[in-house]
């Protein structure tokens, strides 16, 4: 089995009636970009740059990212996607040398956009590496837990400032590069109309989609029956994102855990999402999924399941009506 699925590789996420799909890749440094790679990834959906934040006693230089980030452009060809999450400290993800202060609820405290736009110093660094590696593939910058359409002006009026700094020093950077956000706020997926009309794509990270939506601890086993990826009101909070983006022409990707889970593929193939990020090693097991799917077949199956009423009927309908008819 591994050995048939090593030979989808090179092939594209394609389903049988011709539906072309990407399937892409989580990282979080340079070195998860050669496994993504060694597992076909099309590219990479979902770069947490944090990791080159953490570990460390201070900062890391604009050099030092301008690099990390040109060294996982340049591993892929130079038309496949490379998505670079701004910073996203904070929740559980904390860097002592900032010295934040405690909360008491740090996953709806200071953190990721929030923090950037406040300290504004680290978003400019991090935004200029980024701008420089552009020009080496085909990166695009993604903000985390937009919760408004504030925020997201606030971030790319600071963008701009920092392309204009750039352009003062004639220093390159890819003008068309694309700008995207992640829907992992149910705030901004309610919104999303508004919000497809500024940026260039979404993701939706449904690890705190979820968690945000149905008020459930992503990690607190006590009630993990409520953090379901197929409850009914997450199932719709992802279509209404995909809808939006694409009436106004926009792209939907999901680079949640959700993404790589084999009954969640033809659901949200039938919702039309554009993107599947996830761990290198769920790669060709989604693109050997993709490949014997109809999307047509699948936009029915994504009508139905959004009638339902709960997760173990969706759950249960995917596995006997798609999943073991293949
Ligand atoms: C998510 O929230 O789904 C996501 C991809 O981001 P992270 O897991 O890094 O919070
Ligand atoms: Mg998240």
């Amino acid at each position: 089995e591994l050995a048939e699925l090593a030979k989808l590789k090179a092939e594209p996420s394609i389903t049988k009636d011709g539906h072309r799909v990407e399937v892409v890749a989580n990282i979080g440094n340079p070195n998860d970009a050669k496994v993504a790679v060694a597992n076909g990834a099309e590219g990479i959906g979902l770069f947490r740059t944090e990791f080159l934040y953490m570990g460390r006693t201070d900062l890391p230089s604009e050099e030092e990212q301008f690099e990390a980030y040109k060294q996982v452009a340049e591993m892929f060809a130079k038309e496949n996607p490379i998505v670079i999450r701004s910073l996203d400290i904070g929740g559980d993800k904390e860097l002592p040398y900032l010295d934040l202060p405690k909360e008491m609820n740090p996953f709806l405290g200071y953190r990721a956009i929030r923090l950037c736009l406040d300290r504004t110093d680290i978003f400019k660094t991090q935004l200029r590496a980024i701008l420089r590696a552009s020009v080496y593939g085909n990166i695009k910058l993604m903000y985390p837990m937009i919760a408004s359409l504030q925020e997201l002006r606030e971030a790319n009026k600071i963008l701009a400032e920092v392309k204009q700094e750039l352009d003062q020093q004639n220093i390159p950077y890819n003008k068309e590069m694309e700008v995207g956000m992640m829907i992992e706020i149910p705030a901004a997926a309610v919104i999303a109309d508004q919000l497809a009309k500024e940026v260039d794509f979404f993701s939706i990270g449904t690890n705190d989609l979820i968690q945000y939506t149905m008020a459930a601890d992503r990690m607190n086993e006590r009630v993990s029956y409520l953090y379901q990826p197929f409850n009914p009101a997450v199932l719709r909070l992802i279509n209404m994102v995909i809808q939006a983006a694409h009436k106004e022409g926009k792209w939907a990707g999901m680079c949640g855990e959700m993404a790589g889970t084999i009954p969640a593929i033809p659901i949200l193939l039938g919702m039309g999402l554009d993107e599947f990020s996830m761990s290198a090693s769920s790669v060709l097991k989604a693109r050997s999924l993709i490949r014997k799917l109809n999307a047509a077949e699948m936009k029915l199956v994504a009508e139905k399941v959004l009638q339902m009423e709960t997760a173990e009927e969706i759950v249960q309908y995917v596995e006997q009506e798609v999943l073991e008819k293949i």
